[in-house]
Parts: C-alpha cells; structure tokens; sequence
C-alpha cells in the first residue's frame, strides 16, 4: 500500500483557527490570521475541538494519493460521502495485467495461498477471452474485490476525523483500517494539533461503541486514565 498526502491547505491549523475566531471578532479573518501566534492557535484549535465547534475544521482539506489497495478497500472508503474521490476506471483501463492485494490470513496460509493464486490466474484468462469478445466495461465484471486500485481522495479535517474514529478501530477491517493509520500518520505531520486526538473513540474517550463485539481496549483506556486534555465531540 501506498499512501500520500500529495497536497493540503497552507498553514491549515491557522486557517480553521482565523476562521473558528471570526465568529467572536469584529475583525476580518486575514488580520485575525496575521495576529495569532503559533502558540495561540495550538491552544484555540485545543478549545475548538474540546467543545466540539468543529466546522470551523471544514476550512482545512488534504489531499491524498493512495495505490496498492484492492477494490474491497475502495468500496469502503468511498462510503464515506463527505470527500471527494477520483479511481482508475476498469472501462478504460485495460486489466488483462492488473495486479491483486492478498490478505495476510492467505499469504500466512500455503493451502489458501496456492488456491487464491491458481483462482486468480483462472479469472485472469478469462477476462483476456472475454476482452477479445466484449467491451472492457462488461469484460470486468469478472474481476475480483483482490483487483489493485489506484485513487485520489480529498478530506477536509473535520470528515477526516469521523474517517479516523470509525476505521482506526480494531474492528475495522484490516486493510481500510492500515489505509487509515497512514492517512493519519501523514497528516498528523503536517497539522499535530487537528490531529493530535483523531482516532477510535476507545483511544480518546474510553468509550466503544461496539457492544458485546469490543476489543476492549476501551477498558484499558479507562483503568490507564482519559486523556483529560480534551476530546473530540463529533456532535456539532
Ligand atoms: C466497522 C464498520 C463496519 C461497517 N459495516 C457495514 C456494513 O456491514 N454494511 C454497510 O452498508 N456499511 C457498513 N459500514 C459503513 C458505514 O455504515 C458508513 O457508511 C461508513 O462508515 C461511512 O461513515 P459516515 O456515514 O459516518 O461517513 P460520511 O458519509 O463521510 O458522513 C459523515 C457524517 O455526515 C453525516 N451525514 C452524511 N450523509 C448524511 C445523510 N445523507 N444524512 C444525514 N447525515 C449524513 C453523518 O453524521 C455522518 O456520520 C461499516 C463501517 C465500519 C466502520
């Protein structure tokens, strides 16, 4: 898997901070942005988010190149609607060669693996027969969830957490949940204070809201203490 942030907002964390300050100033949001200190926006983006005034963080979007992840991740993700998302089309793009994702649990397997490789192959001719005799569009119908993808995705921050809350959870599945963990890692560089708490409700809250399913790390979280510098309340 390959995951990068290939463009964001200039200076996001002192735009969705001028822009969260407008709303109690008379001033305009460029002076407001020219006056704040690096220090003061750490320390209203901590207010803003502990409060749950998150709009304010629709103002910043990341931009990320993703690669080397099957179709079954890319059905995931683009269920989350407040993004944007631009995929390698299977109507044009010939798939005689494509490439696929195995999952640890078969590559972990010499049975699994041997049988996931020879099927593969199997559907990887047949989808050469059928381009001869069809269009691509109908030819990839045969194609498997395994099938590598490329997309482009954009977030703003404010969807980027509620990405982070439900897929950086442990019951999320395995390769949209990696997708997640190295979305975050790069974003975290280049905005640590709108990030610095993104993640599953269980690391932030100790709260799960996965009922009788929970890892229970929620519990650890509790017994080691919440975080008592603030949390994220996805509620307005
Ligand atoms: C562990 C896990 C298991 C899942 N299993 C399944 C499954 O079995 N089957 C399945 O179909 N999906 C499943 N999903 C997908 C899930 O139901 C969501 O579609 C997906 O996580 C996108 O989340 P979202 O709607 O919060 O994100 P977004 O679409 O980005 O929306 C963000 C937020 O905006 C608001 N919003 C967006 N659109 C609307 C709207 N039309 N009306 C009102 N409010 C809106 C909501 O508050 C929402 O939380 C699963 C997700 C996870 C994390």
């Amino acid at each position: 898997m390959k995951v990068e942030l290939i463009a964001y907002t200039p200076e996001p964390e002192a735009v969705v901070a001028a822009a969260a300050r407008l709303c109690y100033s008379d001033l305009g949001a460029s002076e407001i942005r020219e006056n704040l200190s690096p220090e003061e926006v750490r320390s209203f983006l901590e207010k803003l988010i502990s409060i749950g005034h998150l709009s304010p963080l629709e103002h910043a979007s990341f931009t990320f190149a993703i690669e080397g992840v099957s179709r079954a991740l890319s059905h995931q993700l683009v269920r989350h609607r407040i993004a944007s998302y631009s995929q390698k089309s299977q109507r044009y793009v010939d798939e005689e060669n494509f490439e696929y994702i195995t999952p640890p649990s078969i590559a972990a397997d010499p049975d699994a693996l041997e049988l996931y490789r020879t099927k593969l192959e199997e559907i990887r001719a047949a989808y050469r027969q059928l381009a001869r005799i069809v269009p691509r569009e109908d030819a990839r119908y045969i194609l498997p969830n395994a099938t590598e993808t490329k997309l482009v995705c954009t977030f703003n921050a404010r969807s980027l957490l509620n990405f982070f809350r439900l897929r950086c959870c442990r019951r999320a599945q395995w390769e949209i949940r990696e997708l997640a963990h190295r979305m975050r890692q790069e974003v975290r560089q280049v905005a640590p204070t709108l990030f610095a708490l993104a993640g599953p409700s269980c690391e932030t809250e100790g709260i799960c809201w996965e009922g009788k399913m929970t890892c229970g790390l929620a519990r650890e979280v509790r017994r080691r203490g919440v975080p008592d510098h603030g949390r994220y309340n996805l509620g307005t």
